[in-house]
């Protein structure tokens, strides 16, 4: 078992995180007591349900059951989410648990952001992605008019629990997702990098249990630094400008194996207008050629070169700014002209298809 404790400045608001096996049966059920006495919902989607109902319904807490899918992330399903938590008289004092994926962890942070102007929170991520990434941080929100989670707060769950016995369920794809972005960690952070050079299989499911905390920490120390994603915070953004925009492009890919897509594209950028190190370069390559599986041949790039471009994150006109890798733990901003963006894509992309 690990806890970390997040406390973010300025904020009064304090997160704790605990890594710990059992989670269902052990931790929560050890808190049934004070859950009861404040008031308490589980929110959780049909697959999850599916899997987990009988440790579900052991812990005798009302459930709300949404249909799964990125697609009913949604202000139906927040609603009808908040109508249920009204309806079972959750008061300022009780609590919503978060069970499952990226896509309840945002619905279920941003009810319980608006619910009587904020209840506690509690977020169990069942998914390597959101065990790793979007649990820690705090960032809530819904897809809104066609525009991905266009409508959101900052609400800093009171308690995070990670356990890797979910890990058991996932299809590979899912975790491949979230190797996705526990390679982007390893090129912010020379140790995670060591690690997972030296493990042969990176599937393996122990490897990722001893792995996870490590992730929450590199990310969490980011996010205390920069709650609101003003500066620091940008640096998580690597491989993400080019690779979100990939993932519009591409209905086939995740959203992991688009952020290697587009680490793997920016790693060349970088070696390409700035200072870098080839042989790390190289192996941080080789690294997450060892998760991808698709080769990118199929990517309209020039399409989703005009797509980074339209991302909120760059500051100037005609300019995308990039967060890339450039040495082993460390990386640079780099704001390039359009042009010479577009160009780099596409010979890029002839280098490696
Ligand atoms: P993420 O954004 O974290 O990948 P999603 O909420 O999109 O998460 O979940 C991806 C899919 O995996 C969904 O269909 C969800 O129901 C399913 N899922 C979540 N947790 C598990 C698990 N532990 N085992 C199997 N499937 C899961
Ligand atoms: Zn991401």
């Amino acid at each position: 078992m690990r806890t970390f404790h997040i406390k973010l400045k300025g904020g009064a608001q304090k997160s704790t995180i605990v890594c710990r096996k059992d989670v269902l049966a052990k931790q929560l059920k050890g808190d049934l007591s004070w859950l009861n006495a404040g008031g308490a919902l589980i929110f959780t989607d049909s697959n999850v349900y599916a899997l987990y109902q009988r440790q579900i319904k052991k812990l005798s807490l009302p459930v709300f059951v949404m249909a799964a899918g990125e697609e009913h992330k949604t202000e139906e399903t927040l609603f009808a989410l908040l109508k249920e938590m009204a309806e079972v008289g959750l008061r300022r004092t009780s609590t919503l648990i978060a069970l499952g994926g990226g896509v309840v962890g945002d619905i279920g942070g941003l009810a319980a952001s608006l619910y009587m102007r904020g209840i506690a929170c509690i977020q169990v991520p069942t998914t390597l992605l959101a065990q790793v990434d979007s649990s820690v941080g705090g960032k809530t929100a819904i897809d809104f008019c066609g525009v991905k989670n266009l409508i959101g707060a900052f609400h800093q769950p009171v308690y995070v629990y990670a356990d890797p016995t979910f890990f058991k369920t996932l299809p590979a794809r899912e975790l491949r997702c979230g190797l996705g972005e526990i390679i982007k960690h390893a090129a912010l952070n020379a140790e995670l990098f060591d690690k997972l050079s030296a493990q042969d299989d990176l599937f393996d499911m122990d490897f990722l249990a001893r792995i996870v905390p490590d992730n929450i920490q590199i990310k969490a120390d980011v996010v205390e630094k920069d709650p609101t994603e003003r500066g620091l915070r940008r640096c998580l953004n690597l491989g993400h400008t080019t690779g979100h925009a990939i993932e519009l492009t591409q209905n086939d890919l995740s959203h992991g194996e688009c952020v290697l897509l587009g680490l793997l594209y920016e790693s060349r950028i970088a070696a390409r207008h700035l200072q870098t190190d080839g042989a790390y370069l190289a192996a941080l390559s080789a690294l997450i050629k060892r998760v991808l599986i698709c080769d990118g041949k199929s990517i309209d790039i020039e399409r989703a070169a005009h797509l980074a471009l339209l991302d909120k994150k760059n500051t100037k006109q005609d300019t995308v700014t990039l967060s890339v890798p450039t040495k082993k733990g460390e990386f640079a901003f780099l704001e390039l002209d359009y042009a010479d963006y577009v160009r780099d894509l596409k010979e890029i992309r002839e280098e490696l298809c």
